[in-house]
């Protein structure tokens, strides 16, 4: 039996990945102090699995940015914008990644998207002229080198055929089946040259055979793999992400020396495949999760695989379930943590002892183990405390009356520019070098230059800018049992930028008030409206490590309780609007179609739960960073707020040709400017663009704001926007009421 990981982590133990790869660009490091990071980095991850005890050496996951685009590059595709062969190999990856050259010279980067169901992003490479480049896969063969130099069996991992096409930009109008027979010819030289260097293995990474593909896909994986059939290393077949959609006949007929699937999604599938593959194919199982933090329960594990280990003999690998690169580089690096905390978790390094552990049980396991029957039932929440006490109709009334705002009111999404003051006074408060009350003398000076500007720009409903929060979830998970944070705990988000998502480790309640003070102080310096504001549930999910041993809807409501009180706490302090953030909501629809509806169900459950609270004068905003809602668009209105604001910029007419055919039945705010953009916005295309949501969302409905959080902006761009904004809003109102004068007036004549 052979243990294995399918990848691990990039960053190193302290993300001297995001230091060194941010030094070059910034011209800090040359090319050479670059490469010899990145040798470094890349023993460090040999070394890691040299040092558990793995059968297999797995190498060739390692990117400056993304593995997906590194690939695609290795290949030779890279678009016409960004090729320039006078580039090293690094700076054309760079180029390609980031939309701007060493010298300056900009052009539109290679789009991001989501990875799977997972937080990290890809970059989506672009197939429309073929390859461009000669294949160039030396950064794989250094690795490959490297890790010969251990002595191990060396496996080296690259995206399999099929899902690389997937996840690519084929080019507008074209069939991406049609690039197939180049890029299955590109995969042979480039599988010819890893066996000839000495590869042992190949692993073939094949995600997209757990999605919902098309057929005229799946019959296509045959054919493709015949193709790529080799005598002189062996290839194996890695389905992640979930159970495979493929016909298991299909993936057990597939000519590849080892096929490989996750054990914990679909353990069915393993045994099904266990006994379907021909007796010269091997089995490899995830056993061991690549994406949850938790220890894994090897007892159960082996009860439930010790009688096809025996059956499967020396045929059956373990290893992770996906690459390792979704959790921490070492538990060992968090000094901060509990014992009691620490004895339930294990990052990347722990999970490969893992491993090594499980194949010993699985060895030894007697005869007739019984494997432990599962399942957890949740309660839901009761019809009532999910229910608003009137319905939108009669709410938004009071609401109006209450608030007294004009039409077309207008507002921001929560964070203003974090300061290099307030960045500063936080370190050293961090420190202990500034003491709490230092701290909040600085934070109050925040709070009232940020209503100061707000009131000067004239905007009506006002924020308090978020200058005590570096994170929308951590800040929260701060203040509630049973959510911890770790110091070194950071997983690639994309490219350079880390996250370090809390781990709920337990039942969750929250220990304090967590945002009441600051909004009270913010609301007594202005006698406008001041938004309270709060993480939704759903976020607050979606965006941690979460427990394993009850369902997630269960620590939904837990958390959805933990906002709750946050909710009413607030509206007992005078707020009268609360937004509630939930820009994670979409991303953590599940990747299988047959499986959204429950996830949905659920989610809009937590977020009522979390808002049902306040009564009808209190006005519940929410947010959401995307405009193509369309396909959720009953799940937001199930959320039953009473205002939401969207990210539009970037999809403007796609927002309003969605919004004329199914109309929004509260108020809403599309961003009417990008943030996303150091551009200050003209007033008149401001003008332009109200004008136009007013065409489809009726005057009294429509909210007027950024599409965003300001906190990546600063100053001088977010004061002269401001005016802008509230200038537009205030163009429009005076065209409306002059043109509405006008009528009465002919209509007296
Ligand atoms: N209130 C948050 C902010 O303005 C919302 C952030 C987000 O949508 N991601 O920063
Ligand atoms: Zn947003």
């Amino acid at each position: 039996m052979l243990t294995h990981c399918l990848g691990y982590p990039r960053l190193g133990p302290n993300r001297e990945y995001k230091r060194t790869v941010e030094g070059y660009w910034q011209g800090d490091l040359t090319l050479e102090a670059l490469d010899t990071a990145r040798l470094d980095l890349i023993r460090q991850r040999i070394d890691a699995q040299v040092a558990a005890g793995l059968d297999l050496v797995t190498v060739g996951d390692f990117s400056w940015y993304d593995p997906l685009a590194d690939w695609g590059l290795s290949l030779g595709y890279v678009p016409a914008r960004h090729h320039d062969n006078s580039l090293n190999r690094d700076d054309q990856l760079f180029f390609m990644a980031r939309g701007v050259r060493w010298d300056g010279a900009a052009a539109p980067a290679l789009r991001l998207r989501k990875w799977f169901d997972t937080n990290y992003h890809y970059l989506v490479p672009e197939l429309e002229r073929g390859p461009v480049r000669p294949l160039d896969i030396s950064p794989l063969l250094a690795e490959l080198a490297e890790a010969r130099a251990s002595g191990r069996t060396v496996k080296v991992v690259i995206p399999g055929p099929l899902t690389f096409l997937w996840l690519s930009d084929a080019g507008a109008g074209a069939e991406p089946l049609d690039h197939l027979p180049v890029l299955i010819e590109r995969y042979r030289q480039a599988l010819a040259e890893l066996a000839e260097a000495g590869a042992d293995w190949i692993q073939l990474d094949e995600p997209a055979f757990a999605l919902d593909l098309p057929v005229t896909w799946i019959s296509q994986a045959e054919a493709v793999y015949h193709g790529l059939q080799r005598h002189d290393v062996k290839l194996m077949l890695a389905v992640s992400y979930g159970a495979p959609t493929l016909p298991l006949s299909t993936l057990a007929a597939l000519p590849v020396a080892a096929l490989h699937v996750d054990g914990l999604a679909d353990p069915a599938a393993a045994e099904v495949l266990a006994e379907r593959l021909p007796p010269h194919r091997a089995l490899s199982i995830g056993l061991i999760s690549g994406r949850a933090v938790w220890r894994g329960d090897l007892n159960t594990l082996t009860a439930r695989y010790a009688t096809l280990a025996r059956r499967l003999g020396d045929r059956l690998l373990i290893g992770t379930t996906t690459s390792l690169q979704h959790v921490p580089w070492d538990l060992a690096s968090e000094q901060a943590l509990a014992a009691d905390v620490c004895a339930k978790l294990a990052f990347a390094r722990q999970k490969l002892d893992e491993l090594v552990t499980l194949r010993a049980l699985l060895r030894d396991a007697p005869e007739g183990l019984a494997a432990p029957a599962g399942g957890q039932t949740v309660s839901p929440p009761a019809e009532t405390e999910l229910t608003r006490a009137e319905s939108r109709e009669s709410r938004i009334v009071r609401q109006r009356q209450a608030l007294g705002l004009p039409l077309l009111p207008t507002t921001t999404i929560g964070s203003f520019p974090q300061t290099a003051e307030l960045r500063r006074a936080r370190a050293q408060w961090r420190k202990g070098e500034l003491d709490e009350a230092g701290y909040q003398q600085v934070i109050d000076r925040y709070l009232q230059e940020c209503i100061r500007i707000q009131e000067e720009a004239g905007v009506d409903v006002l924020v308090h800018g978020e200058p005590e929060r570096t994170d929308m979830v951590e800040f929260f998970a701060e203040f509630i049992d049973g959510m911890v944070t770790t110091t070194y705990g950071w997983v690639q988000s994309y490219g350079s930028r880390c996250v370090k998502p809390p781990i709920i480790v337990g039942d969750l309640s929250r220990r304090q008030p967590m945002t009441v003070a600051i909004f009270r102080r913010a609301q007594a310096l202005t006698s406008r409206p001041v938004k309270g504001m709060l993480t939704g549930p759903v976020t607050l999910l979606n965006w941690s490590f979460v427990r394993q041993d009850i369902p997630r809807e269960a620590v939904a409501y837990q958390l959805a309780r933990c906002v709750r009180e946050e909710v009413a706490d607030l509206e007992a302090a005078g707020a009268r609007i609360i937004q509630v953030d939930e820009p994670a909501l979409r991303e953590g629809l599940p990747l299988r179609q047959s499986q959204h509806a429950d996830y949905l169900r659920w989610a809009t459950r937590a977020f009522r739960l979390a808002t049902a609270v306040a009564g009808p004068d209190t006005q519940i905003h929410t947010h959401m960073c995307y405009a193509t809602f369309g396909d959720i668009l009953d799940a937001i209105v199930a959320l039953d707020a009473d205002v939401i604001t969207l990210e539009t910029s970037r999809a403007q007419g796609e927002l309003v040709r969605h919004l004329a055919r199914h109309p929004y039945p509260a108020d809403i705010g599309p961003g009417v400017w990008d943030v996303h953009s150091p551009a200050v916005p003209d007033t008149d295309q401001l003008v332009a663009f109200i004008e136009r949501l007013l065409t489809v969302i009726p005057a009294e409905r429509l909210w007027i704001n950024p599409d965003c959080g300001l906190k990546t902006r600063n100053w001088e761009e977010v004061v002269p926007s401001l005016h802008h904004m509230v200038e537009a809003a205030r163009r429009v109102r005076e065209a409306r009421s002059a043109k509405a004068a006008r009528k009465a007036d002919e209509a007296v004549h």
